[in-house]
């Protein structure tokens, strides 16, 4: 999943708008982040599989160490723990990582262990069963969460269409027809995992970027209209 877990940190934000939101949306992606970091140190292994669709075209051989049930688990207590100051954050940015694990496991094809090399996999394998379908259900799934997000915003007087445009176009992005990935798992190895894990990475973190962004100009504009509007 891709677009799906920044609807999950939108919804979880918006849920919640007194909390700043970086905490949530690196939260959500925290696992992603962590496998990209472990592909390039060869802790991870995936494969180039132009069948493994619909939009990642790698097999995931190995990503115990951050997407097994044990790991999400401990990274979102982790994560949650340097947040200790605030314990509502605290607690947010932990449900947030765990979040990840979850939304990942109708998706993915059988490969999230249950602790690092069980021999027990999790993953419902929609990605491999539904194909194309699997990325509509994740657009349908995504439009619900930012739907929710957007009437909380709005209902504080944020004008939410810039992080709906960004949702949109990460989803039309990582299409089954556009997605950089089918053209990197063309590549022969090292430089298609290389090529993978560092495309993935650059796209979770200037995307999470661009959300952190949006907060860091809106929230603050609302702030200061609302101390004019009050004659401060
Ligand atoms: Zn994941």
């Amino acid at each position: 999943m891709f677009t799906g877990h920044f609807a999950i940190g939108l919804a979880l934000k918006e849920s919640q708008p007194k909390l700043p939101v970086w905490p949530i949306i690196i939260g959500v992606n925290f696992i992603d982040i962590l496998f990209n970091i472990f592909i390039l140190l060869g802790w991870d292994k995936a494969t180039a599989d132009l069948s493994a669709g619909p939009y990642f075209f790698f097999t995931l051989n190995f990503i115990d160490w951050d997407h097994s049930l044990l790991m999400a688990f401990v990274w979102s207590i982790v994560w949650g723990i340097l947040f200790l100051k605030n314990p509502k954050l605290s607690w947010i940015a932990a449900v947030a990582v765990f979040s990840h694990f979850l939304a990942d496991l109708p998706l993915h094809n059988h490969d999230m262990a249950l602790y690092p090399h069980s021999a027990e996999h999790l993953g419902f394998g929609l990605w491999g069963s539904m194909g194309i379908w699997s990325w509509v259900l994740e657009g349908v799934f995504s439009l619900i969460l930012f739907w929710y997000a957007k009437r909380k915003a709005v209902k504080r007087g944020l004008n939410y269409i810039w992080p709906g445009m960004i949702l949109f176009a990460m989803f039309f992005i990582v299409s089954p027809w556009l997605s950089p990935m089918k053209w990197i798992a063309k590549q022969s190895e090292p430089l298609a995992h290389i090529a993978m894990a560092g495309v993935l990475l650059f796209s979770i973190l200037l995307s999470s970027y661009l959300f952190i962004r949006y907060y860091a100009n809106n929230e603050h504009h609302k702030v200061h209209r609302k101390k004019i509007l009050n004659g401060f």
